[in-house]
């Protein structure tokens, strides 16, 4: 027996163990309206992590019973999307609009068992007479006959009617303390052209009654979706009891994943991107996984972020720095160091000849010795970070300063001299002497320098745009949006910041899209994917984080 490491797994176990299923088979359903977002990957982690661990199959499903926005487009990103995260579905690649013809046959079964009617109530009257939780609904057609059903039904088929004139119920229970399962409707009327159909249907089930049909003729095991279809299970078992399927899956929920400072829904997504508010689906602002994929996050990654985050059964708000600190971990590993300098300011060194130029070694990577050095060549005008100077220092600044000594990460330890300006006040160059005794070891006469910065030689950088980015909306708890508000109230603006001016040291001329890399001192950055010679800031280096214990 495998070991459960969920409650999800433990209601496996336990029907492995009653012999009522014998090899797992799950599935992924994602409606193609939309990019995946880091939602999605949970119950992908879910669906794909739980066959793989009990040897099983996963099934990819587009759910695109809902003829309304659809694509192809959005078919191929999310193929793309879960093969990124590591994940197949080998040969089975299904569409929930493959089971049309079955989902009416079914719908004809029950009609012809007297489970289903088709009723006459408009959405506004159907709302009317569902009543409360000390009156039953009324519903007024429940009493057809079989045979006018069977009729009225097929007429629907034909396109006999028009949008909305009738619908066919599931005949349930019209007291139930669950209004899902007040005879629900479970077929509409509606006169639009279906992406994969065409004109071929004019009526469409339910998902209540389509999604339990195709997990059934599928062969799911255990169809696993997110906690707001808890209240809808027992009509999705309901249909597999009364429709001849061939299987009985089961439905488990678990808890959705909510993020800090950020939307999960495609809908949000969507009219980010419409309204031109973020720079299409793959934004590096956007949770969508081909937006973090740009900004610069790893398949791996992702993948850790959702099994620190667990899975468990009640919602819970999960802080997006827990999502950055996975990157974060595993690029402080990975990622090769180099130099580069933001905001940079030039430093005149005014000791060292204008003809010379020496090289110092500096380490890829200072905890992977194996990875090497390269040379960094040094010359009498070098770059700093703007950030790395204070004409009027706070209390404990140790990085350059009038007067003061900082040292020049793996050169020399220099002493600020003369500052001069441009015409505006803002600062042109500062000239420098630098102890050219001590080279880049502890002072000869052992005094103590406290700062370290890094520079770049002015004559040896190529220049480079750098996108700073920052959450997209200000307001933490996503779920506590105010009634009077919108989420595009909070939109934060300065959740992206371009740099224009950046000096990068000359190896990262070879850098390919895609490549990432730590910017020593300034954070974790990756090669844009679509726009030349421009660095996305995936993560800073720290961050004050600690997980709950
Ligand atoms: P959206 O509102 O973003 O469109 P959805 O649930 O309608 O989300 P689907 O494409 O229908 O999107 O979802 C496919 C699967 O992904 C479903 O089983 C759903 O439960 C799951 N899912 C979607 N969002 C989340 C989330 N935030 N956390 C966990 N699972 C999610
Ligand atoms: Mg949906």
């Amino acid at each position: 027996m495998v070991e459960a490491s969920n409650f999800i797994e433990e209601f496996i176990n336990e029907d492995l163990a009653s012999g009522k299923v014998t090899k797992i088979h799950t599935r992924f359903p994602p409606e193609p309206n939309g990019y995946l977002h880091i939602g999605h990957c949970k119950a992908i982690t879910i669906d794909f992590g739980v066959a793989k661990k009990y040897e099983g199959l996963c099934n990819l499903r587009m759910d695109d019973t809902n003829p309304a926005k659809e694509d192809t487009e959005y078919v191929d990103a999310i193929k793309e999307d879960i093969h990124w995260l590591g994940f197949d579905w080998g040969d089975r690649f299904y569409y929930g609009s493959d089971y049309f013809e079955k989902d009416y046959e079914y719908a004809v079964e029950l009609i012809n068992k007297g489970l289903a009617y088709v009723c006459e109530l408009t959405p506004d009257q159907m709302d009317e007479y569902r009543g409360d939780l000390t009156h039953p609904a009324i519903s007024p057609w429940r009493d057809r006959p079989i045979e006018e059903n069977l009729d009225l039904f097929e007429r629907m088929k034909n396109g006999e009617f028009p949008d909305g004139k009738y619908t066919l119920r599931a005949k349930i229970d019209l007291a139930s303390g669950n209004f899902w399962m007040r005879d629900p409707v479970i077929y509409r009327i509606k006169h639009m052209h279906h992406h994969r159909h065409g004109n071929k249907w004019c009526i469409y089930p339910t998902y209540d009654f389509a999604h339990p049909i195709q997990d059934a003729i599928e062969g799911i095991t255990h169809s696993l979706c997110s906690l707001e279809f808890e209240i809808h299970r027992p009509l999705y078992n309901w249909v597999v009891e009364n429709v001849s399927v061939p299987h009985t899956p089961r439905q488990i929920e678990f808890a959705r994943l909510n993020i800090t400072n950020t939307v999960l829904s495609k809908r949000f997504l969507r009219s980010m991107v419409e309204s031109g508010t973020v720079d299409g689906w793959d934004d590096p602002r956007m949770p969508t996984l081909c937006g973090l994929r740009r900004r610069g996050y790893t398949g791996a990654s992702i993948l850790d972020f959702c099994s620190r985050v667990g899975v468990a059964k009640a919602n819970s708000l999960v802080d997006i720095r827990l999502m950055e600190a996975c990157i974060r971990d595993e690029l402080n590993e990975s990622a090769p160091r180099r130099i580069a300098v933001l905001d940079p300011i030039k430093v005149v060194i005014d000791n060292y000849p204008a003809d010379k130029s020496e090289t110092f070694e500096v380490p890829n990577h200072p905890q992977h010795p194996e990875l090497g050095t390269r040379a960094l060549p040094f010359t009498r005008e070098i770059y700093i970070d703007a950030e790395d100077f204070a004409e009027v220092p706070p209390p404990k600044f140790f990085r350059l300063k009038p007067d003061g000594e900082v040292r020049l990460m793996g050169a020399y330890i220099i002493k600020c001299g003369e500052i001069i300006k441009n015409e505006d006040g803002s600062i042109k160059e500062i000239h420098v002497t630098a102890d050219l005794e001590t080279g880049c070891g502890i002072p000869v006469d052992g005094r103590k320098i406290k700062g370290t910065i890094h520079w770049l030689s002015a004559a040896n950088t190529i220049d480079a745009d750098v996108m700073l980015y920052d959450n997209l909306l200000t307001l933490e708890d996503p779920s506590k949006l105010p009634e009077d508000k919108e989420y595009t109230d909070y939109l934060n603006p300065e959740s992206v910041i371009k740099k224009s001016s950046c000096k990068l040291e000359l190896s990262l001329v070879d850098a390919k899209p895609g490549d990432k890399f730590q910017f020593v001192r300034t954070g974790y950055f990756c090669k844009d994917t679509k726009n030349n010679n421009t660095f996305n800031r995936i993560v800073t280096l720290k961050d004050g984080y600690k997980p709950a214990k």
